[in-house]
């Protein structure tokens, strides 16, 4: 069974349809890519998986805590580091304290010495790194990463790819990762689904879907 199971989701805004009857599953400890040009629904269905948005039809079955790594990361700039990671496990709410931030630096060492620094002065990909971080102190099974790359050069996109792969490799963490930048998914990930006007046009291993035109 797996971590999160989509099955036929129907999305409309009004007369529009934004998602139309698709279906995905993610197993428990896999990094899997969805990959699709703007306006293809990638923001759309992962505001259904965290329940902003009801769906018109289908299903989504969650078997675990789902934490979201927004698009521009929509940090507090007036706030620390320290701050912006504290809110994140109070927006984890359910009653239980989210992570120690000390257990976050574990796996991100390099937020450590940025505690206390504002989140405003720091450059994209660090900014970028407390966003995952504050969606860490959720403590969640399944993380969704909204355009990772977003901005930020290939050497700092690599360099947070390898803290993501980590994270997934030695924590059991299930990643989703929704890029527009599909050579960069497939580089990531060992499977993909390709999103495009609000449907699922292919998936499979990355190594295939690479390939193809
Ligand atoms: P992506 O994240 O892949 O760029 P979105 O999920 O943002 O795609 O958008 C999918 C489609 O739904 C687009 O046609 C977009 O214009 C439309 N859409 C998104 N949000 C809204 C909204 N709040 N109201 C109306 N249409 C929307
Ligand atoms: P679940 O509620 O999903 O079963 P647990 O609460 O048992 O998860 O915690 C899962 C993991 O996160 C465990 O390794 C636990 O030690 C760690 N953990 C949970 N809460 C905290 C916390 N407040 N600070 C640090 N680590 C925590």
């Amino acid at each position: 069974t797996g971590v999160l199971e989509v099955t036929d989701l129907v999305v409309r805004y009004g007369r529009a349809t934004a998602l139309d009857g698709v279906s995905l599953e993610l197993a428990p400890g896999e990094m899997v890519a969805l990959v699709g040009p703007n306006g293809a629904g990638k923001s759309t269905l992962v505001d259904t998986l965290s329940g902003i948005v009801a769906p018109a039809a289908g299903r989504v079955v969650l078997r675990g805590r789902l934490a979201q790594v927004p698009e521009g990361r929509q940090l507090f700039a007036e706030l620390s580091v320290a701050d912006n990671l504290a809110l994140g496990a109070w927006r984890s709410g359910r009653g239980r304290a989210g992570r120690d931030p000390a257990r976050v630096f574990e796996v991100l060492p390099d937020l450590r010495p940025l505690a206390g620094r504002l989140a405003g002065t720091l450059s994209g990909g660090e900014q970028q790194m407390v966003a995952v971080g504050r969606a860490l102190m959720a403590d969640p099974d399944i993380l969704a990463v909204d355009e990772l790359s977003l901005g930020l050069a290939p050497r700092v996109v690599a360099d947070l790819a390898r803290h993501l792969r980590e994270l997934n490799a030695e924590r059991d963490t299930t990643v989703l990762l929704i890029e527009q930048n599909a050579r960069l998914a497939f580089d990531l990930c060992r499977r993909a689904y390709v999103l495009e006007s609000g449907r699922i046009t292919a998936s499979g291993p990355c190594v295939q879907l690479a390939e193809s035109p």
